[in-house]
């Protein structure tokens, strides 16, 4: 397919109140990448208050509780929206917060429980350690099949019916400290605890997102021309040596 013709909009959901540990990094990867191959990029920001817009791929931060509960009253209030959006298979990315957001709900320490999106078949209930630090995991669908990142939470996320773990733990406690697993995915839904940002630093699942996100908008497979992601490498291999 003739690339000069492809575009690829995202949906930055709540950016002002979900961006911690520079999430927007994220954003800024998913640009450069797609700009790089001459791929059109649109950038949406949806702020409390509006509508949300049409997008190919929807991103979300993370964020502490009392920035979640504001954001999950207007996220729950179009929930519909967004379960249609991914059943027609757009593309979800949650960073920690916005990932307990993609559940069912997330249950904090103190307060009320915030009623998540269920665009993930998953629950989440505020634990009473913090887990921080490096965190690396193994993928059964990208190579190379690690990712790394940066964890800050002290939610625990359980998943449930057919909504799968995104990688196996070697380093970092993931989703809950216990199952040996990190993030979750169902259909074109990815949820993580990988802080970091996470797509600087694991440009092979940055690419891996472009592709899945323009392959379900135009119906066709999707090449994308390979870049010199040496340094990208070398920041990814510099996180799985520090971590161990
Ligand atoms: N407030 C949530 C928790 O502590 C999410 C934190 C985050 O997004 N880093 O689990």
């Amino acid at each position: 397919m003739e690339k000069c013709h492809l575009k690829l909009t995202i949906g930055h959901l709540y950016p002002k109140q979900l961006n911690l540990y520079g999430d927007m990094g994220n954003i800024t990867t998913l640009k450069m990448r797609t700009e790089w191959r001459g791929i059109e990029f649109e950038y949406l920001e949806i702020n409390p208050g509006e509508t949300i817009c049409d997008a190919d791929f929807y991103f979300i931060g993370g964020g502490q509780d009392k920035e979640q509960v504001a954001v999950s009253k207007e996220m729950f209030a179009q929930k519909d929206f967004l379960i249609k959006k991914r059943d027609e298979g757009a593309v979800f990315l949650g960073i920690c917060g916005g990932y307990q957001l993609f559940g069912h709900f997330y249950q904090p320490f103190e307060g009320e429980k915030l009623l998540g999106v269920s665009l993930l078949d998953a629950y989440t209930v505020a634990g009473k350690k913090r887990f921080i630090g490096n965190v690396t995991a193994h993928t059964n669908f990208l190579a190379p099949e690690t990712l790394v990142g940066f964890e800050n939470h002290s939610g625990l996320t359980y998943l449930q019916g057919e909504t799968k773990p995104l990688a196996r733990l070697s380093v970092g406690n993931g989703n809950n400290g216990e199952d040996g697993f990190e993030g979750g995915r169902y259909k074109n839904v990815f949820g993580t605890y990988l802080h970091g940002s996470l797509l600087p630093k694991n440009p092979h699942f940055a690419d891996f997102l472009i592709r899945l996100a323009l392959e379900n908008k135009y119906g066709e497979n999707v090449e994308l021309a390979p870049l010199d992601d040496s340094l990208e490498f070398a920041a990814h291999k510099s996180v799985l040596e520090k971590a161990y």
